[in-house]
């Protein structure tokens, strides 16, 4: 564990450091002084998140039967935006600073304490004015001088260069008004006083087609769902698949976050890995099976039965994603928040954020929610196509129910609706004329959707692997070494090869030999330059778990035994042992895949 474990900025600083130090992630736009919110991924960095999407993708789609993949495009026809209520609806609500107009998220400010100071405006020697009342906290223990220049320099960045230097800017009227605890309403970096809360649409707008008219508006994706569910159709028209059955994909997604913060956690700019799990309405797996499963503490979650409803298939995918976090090596860092009925959308049955310790606290990682059919629904509504399929099974078993039974399943969702807390209750007509459809065979599937974003779970992983020793070399000094325990499933490189020495042509062709046979099927890295220590730790910095050294016994120098052995290195035990050649991708290749 780091030093500095206890003090999340040292610690987050460390890991952007080294991030940069050694090709994880760069700012983007480095030369050009940035771009707000989006980062670029270096060599090490894109094999990460390369090996993190793969694991997605296999345990998700390839190792299950029941799982299809999809690649559709970020640009879609803004009339699923609006379908889906992100036009209207997908918006946070920022508060903006009278002082510089930055904005920032209003559930993002942390409360702050100290002195509420007003001036009545400001001047400048060259006639330049601002007659504008300026409120702004003097925070505790910041000394009034500084504080001064700290708004004269503001107050000179907003005004550009018609202020001039903000050393010769007066500030006018100057009275101390109150002193508060905990507030909220001065902006977090400048201390201005925050405007009012108002929604902010987080979608970004762009033209699709030459004329950049308001007709060509259209959006950069801010997640990948909708068209899973835009083409859901398709996918079940094309591919023989029965729900329960799930569409997956991984893509960017763009968001206008007001305030990007926390490195890549929170960006503009990101990758998502979502799975929209189509299953049956409960009413029908009551009809086919005579009875809904209940969950209950400990219930049998490791094959999915044909008897769940929504709360099982729920309960599995929160299962099912924990035990993949675990197979990352996250299984000890992650929480869980059940969203309370207050918290849930209106059309949302459960929703659980699993969460992740990160240096700056405890945040959201993946969601996994019980959407019913919401989504397909709206762009049943919306694109006037049926989004329904017909289900042979439950129209056999509905044609054994009698008119009692059928009435009775009626009358237990007239019920239901009427106990709606959020949301407007089905009138009966329409509850009638569903039920009248499901009697046939035909519904719009229930979604469950585990929603997970592959920047996040990166610098999760990097955030738990990164680790600081301190250590003693042989002249006494202390060096403080810094060791990645990534998993090695995820770790970028794989296998370090190392030659003993450069200079011996036997050693060297020996350890191309091996690095030749190893890299055909995991990511390894050759390097001969410095001392086998040196080379270790180079390694251990970037979190491949495993070492090979090619040395004189390899080539036989004591004896036939250790012939055609290397020395395999265990970065996290220190372990050595000896391998045989033959034996060597047997043996790794299970460990990193
Ligand atoms: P938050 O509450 O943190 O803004 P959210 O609940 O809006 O997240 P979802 O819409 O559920 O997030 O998106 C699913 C996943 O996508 C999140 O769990 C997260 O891993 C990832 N994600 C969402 N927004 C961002 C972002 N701005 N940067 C990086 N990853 C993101």
């Amino acid at each position: 564990m780091s030093n500095d474990a206890k003090n999340p900025i040292a610690q987050m600083e460390k890991i952007v450091s080294l991030c940069k130090r050694r090709g994880f992630i760069y700012q983007s736009s480095e030369i050009y002084g940035g771009c707000g919110g989006v980062w670029d991924y270096g060599p090490l960095g894109a094999e990460l998140k390369r090996n993190l999407r793969t694991a997605w993708w296999n345990t998700m789609t390839r190792e299950r039967e029941d799982v299809l993949g999809l690649d559709a495009s970020i640009l879609m026809n803004p009339a699923i935006w609006k379908a889906s209520g992100h036009v209207d609806t997908f918006a946070d609500l920022m508060r903006e600073c009278s002082l510089t107009n930055k904005r920032v998220r209003a559930d993002h400010v942390d409360p702050q304490d100290g002195v509420v100071m007003k001036y009545s405006g400001a001047k400048a020697p060259n006639g330049w004015r601002w007659d504008r009342a300026i409120s702004a906290l003097l925070k505790n223990g910041e000394h009034i001088e500084s504080f001064r220049k700290r708004i004269r320099a503001l107050i000179a960045q907003n005004a550009g260069e018609s202020a001039g230097k903000p050393e010769e800017i007066e500030l006018l009227g100057e009275e101390k008004i109150d002193a508060v605890n905990g507030s909220v309403d001065f902006h977090p970096e400048t201390g201005g006083m925050l405007g009012e809360a108002r929604p902010f649409n987080l979608m970004l707008k762009t033209y699709l087609g030459p004329t950049a008219t308001e007709d060509d508006v259209t959006y950069l994706r801010p997640e990948t769902a909708q068209a899973i569910f835009a083409q859901f159709k398709n996918v079940f028209d094309s591919s023989r698949v029965k729900v329960p059955f799930g569409i997956g994909q991984i893509g960017k997604a763009f968001r206008n976050e007001v305030t990007p913060k926390n490195f890549t956690f929170r960006s503009r700019e990101f990758e998502q890995m979502e799975l929209e799990f189509f299953i049956k309405p409960d009413e029908a797996v009551e009809i086919i099976s005579g009875e809904v499963a209940k969950w209950h503490e400990g219930a049998d979650l490791s094959e999915p039965k044909p008897n769940w409803g929504w709360e099982l298939w729920h309960r599995y995918w929160v299962d099912q994603r924990t035990k993949f976090y675990q197979g990352i090596g996250l299984g000890d860092v992650l929480e869980y928040y059940w969203q309370t009925p207050a918290d849930l959308a209106h059309y949302a049955r459960a929703c659980v954020d699993i969460l992740c310790e990160f240096p700056f606290g405890t945040e959201e990682l993946e969601g996994i929610a019980a959407r019913g059919e919401f989504d397909l629904s709206a762009h049943q509504t919306a694109s006037t196509k049926s989004q329904e399929i017909f289900d042979e099974e439950l129209k056999t078993a509905a044609a054994k129910l009698t008119d009692e039974q059928k009435e009775a399943l009626i009358q237990k969702r007239l019920a239901a609706e009427a106990a709606k807390t959020k949301g407007e209750p089905m009138p009966e007509a329409a509850v009638r004329a569903w039920f009248e459809r499901l009697f046939k065979g035909s519904y719009v599937p229930h979604v469950i959707e585990p929603s997970a974003g592959l920047d996040r779970m990166a610098l999760a992983v990097i955030a738990k692997a990164f680790s600081e020793t301190e250590k003693v070399d042989e002249k006494g000094k202390k060096e403080v070494i810094t060791v990645l325990r990534l998993h090695p499933r995820v770790a970028p490189i794989k296998v370090g090869v190392f030659p003993l020495l450069k200079n011996k042509p036997e050693l060297v062709a020996k350890a191309r030999e091996v690095y030749a046979l190893l890299k055909k099927h995991m990511n390894c890295f050759y390097d001969e330059t410095a001392s086998i220590g040196r080379r270790y730790a180079r390694q251990d910095e970037v979190g491949t778990p495993f070492g090979v050294t090619i040395d004189f016994e390899t080539c036989g120098e004591k004896g036939p035994d250790l012939l055609d052995t290397v020395t395999l290195r265990h970065r996290d035990s220190g372990e050595q042992e000896r391998v045989k050649i033959s034996e060597l991708l047997g043996k790794l290749l299970p460990l990193v895949s």
